[in-house]
């Protein structure tokens, strides 16, 4: 196999990587930097050399998916080879993405937005190509073939492992993954068999793994702090991906509210969180890769959030849990919007439920000390921190040791790092050398071939 990773930087950016079989080309995933905007946030796909053989998508999130219709439209007549779930998901999420980049345009005046329109989102609902887990597919041409088989990876709906056999060697690629089952998936179902090669996502490899948390513990103490700020006449704001941890944290929600354990008190939703409810729900019907009813959002009354924002620095008018968009608090979003409303007043709270980079507003907020500034950019508008600003331990990704104890049970040739920032990866890459001697560990420089 010849490996290419064709993200821009070594950090979590935009994933997509080029593996090259004989004379077969696949590309696997095709995203979006989260933190740039335009074509800065593309991926190298300029180095695809010639025609692609397919395409894989191992799951929705923007990060692997939000570059998709500019390879399909490079490559027309490839195939996208994804989940069933992944396949329902996609287009919904694609079409958010028309509207916030032309929403960019308009705010920042960049001619190159969008980067792609609705039918190009169409070209990539013609060549999804639904795979069912466990059942491997042969994929090939002139002879030269390789198989193909996903593996449930946990992490969020529809995201899937992937197995390449090719003349005989075996190669696996985590994708985004977490072992641990969650309320709307279960956990990873990877095989545990020695392969020649394992391509392994590294998010949490510079986080610290605190024994005495447990996701349990964390839920109970999430749904315990909600109930005190909101006692204590506050709001809180839950920033959440729309798409997975949105609803997660709606079941949790939802089901603290029927022991009785939960406040009382109106919860508000982004509008494609709450539109994305009904996709999980179609998958869970059509899939059972997922688990989801559309009847968490009656039985909690959610209501969609207007989009008549308050004016900045003034408390929200109505007292409530705002589950809202994005996660990691990036500017234009109504996490961010409404965090304009909230940081200012001691009684609210902001309780964050995900992975946050640090150089997002997220990251900037977690690490602020009451009575510090907030620049709310483009709302001309400063808060002075008096709000709480909590984080809890709940991941969508896999511990670094369950990662470490995978890796072992896999006992590879060669390890390939993806999917983490330059000190996840430098833990990984020192703890993986120490354990695994006769293993190679690589982690790719971007856009540099590594022939295996
Ligand atoms: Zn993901
Ligand atoms: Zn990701």
């Amino acid at each position: 196999m010849r490996i290419t990773d064709l993200n821009s930087g070594r950090e979590i950016g935009a994933n997509c990587m080029l593996a090259e079989f004989g004379g077969l080309r696949f590309v696997i995933d095709c995203g979006m930097h989260p933190k740039h905007a335009g074509k800065q946030a593309l991926p190298r796909l300029d180095l695809i050399p010639g025609n692609v053989d397919g395409v894989i998508l191992t799951h929705c999130h923007l990060d692997h998916l939000g570059s998709l219709p500019l390879l399909v439209r490079q490559h027309p007549g490839t195939r996208v080879f994804t989940s069933g779930a992944s396949a329902l998901f996609a287009r919904r999420l694609l079409a958010n993405s028309v509207q916030v980049m032309k929403r960019q345009r308009e705010e920042t005046g960049n001619v190159d937005l969008p980067l792609y329109v609705e039918q190009d989102i169409e070209r990539v609902e013609h060549a999804l190509t639904a795979v069912p887990i466990a059942n491997p597919r042969k994929i090939g041409q002139g002879g030269e073939e390789i198989i193909l088989t996903f593996h449930l990876a946990g992490h969020v709906a529809g995201a899937v492992g992937l197995m390449i056999e090719h003349r005989k060697k075996r190669h696996f690629f985590t994708g985004d993954v977490h072992f641990q089952a969650q309320r709307t998936v279960g956990g990873a179902q990877f095989p545990r068999q020695p392969v020649d090669t394992l391509v392994m996502e590294c998010t949490r490899g510079a986080t610290t793994t605190i024994p005495d948390i447990s996701r349990g513990k964390e839920e109970a103490r999430l749904i315990r702090s909600i109930n005190r700020v909101v006692d204590d006449g506050g709001s809180v704001l839950l920033p959440a991906f729309a798409f997975g941890r949105m609803q997660e944290i709606l079941k949790l929600l939802d089901e603290s509210a029927a022991e009785g354990n939960l406040v009382d008190v109106p919860i508000f939703c982004s509008g494609l969180g709450m539109d994305l409810c009904g996709y999980l729900e179609e998958a869970s019907k059509k899939t059972k890769q997922v688990n989801f009813s559309q009847k968490v959002l009656r039985e909690l009354g959610v209501q969609s959030l207007s989009r008549r924002y308050v004016q900045p620095g003034k408390n929200l008018p109505v007292q409530g849990i705002y589950v809202l968009s994005s996660g990691m608090l990036v500017e234009n979003t109504p996490a961010w919007r409404v965090a304009a409303n909230i940081l200012d007043t001691k009684e609210n709270a902001v309780f964050f439920v995900g992975y946050c980079d640090p150089d997002t507003p997220g990251g900037e907020l977690i690490g602020m000390k009451s009575g510090a500034e907030f620049k709310f950019k483009g709302l001309d508008h400063t808060s002075v921190l008096k709000a709480e600003v909590e984080r809890f331990h709940l991941s969508g990704h896999a511990d670094r040791e369950e990662l470490i104890d995978f890796a072992k049970a896999l006992s590879p040739k060669d390890i390939i790092l993806t999917h983490g920032d330059p000190p996840a990866r430098a833990w990984m890459k020192e703890t993986l050398t120490k354990l695994l001697p006769g293993t190679r560990i690589h982690d790719p420089e971007p856009g540099v071939a590594i022939d295996l």
